[in-house]
């Protein structure tokens, strides 16, 4: 009777081992994903923002792109999303929760951005790729 006690009480304590163990071993690869998933969606969220207010300005001036302030969108864009602008650098910290530094940059040619995170395998976000800005006439 008293030495089958002992024996549930080790198979509940060795049970509740394992579960630490598996717990232990799932949770980071947890963590890691969700920092990745967070930082590309706001990333994803700053391009959606710049995209909007470019062609808001194409829209404004007919559709000329030589006359629209690229950069400037751009940091409107930030300031909107995160309420501050990268350094003179470029480089802009504190947003991606994986400890990553951004990096955005305007494609000289369609005027899309880019944005690279540094943080280990974030690697760069870019949606609009080959889709031209649109504008209303
Ligand atoms: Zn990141």
């Amino acid at each position: 009777m008293r030495s089958g006690y002992k024996l549930r009480l080790f198979a509940a304590a060795a049970a509740a081992l394992i579960l630490c163990v598996l717990f232990a071993l799932w949770y980071p690869g947890y963590m890691r994903k969700y920092r990745l998933e967070t930082c590309e969606k706001a990333r994803r969220v700053l391009e959606y923002t710049y995209t909007h207010k470019v062609e808001a300005a194409l829209t404004a001036n007919g559709g000329r792109e030589v006359d629209v302030d690229y950069e400037k969108l751009l940091q409107e864009s930030y300031r909107e999303c995160f309420g501050r602008t990268p350094g003179e650098d470029g480089r802009i910290s504190g947003i991606c929760r994986g400890g990553g530094t951004w990096t955005t940059t305007i494609d000289p040619e369609t005027h899309h951005i880019r944005t690279v995170c540094d943080a280990d395998g974030h690697g760069a976000v870019q949606t609009f790729v080959n889709e031209p800005f649109q504008y209303v006439q």
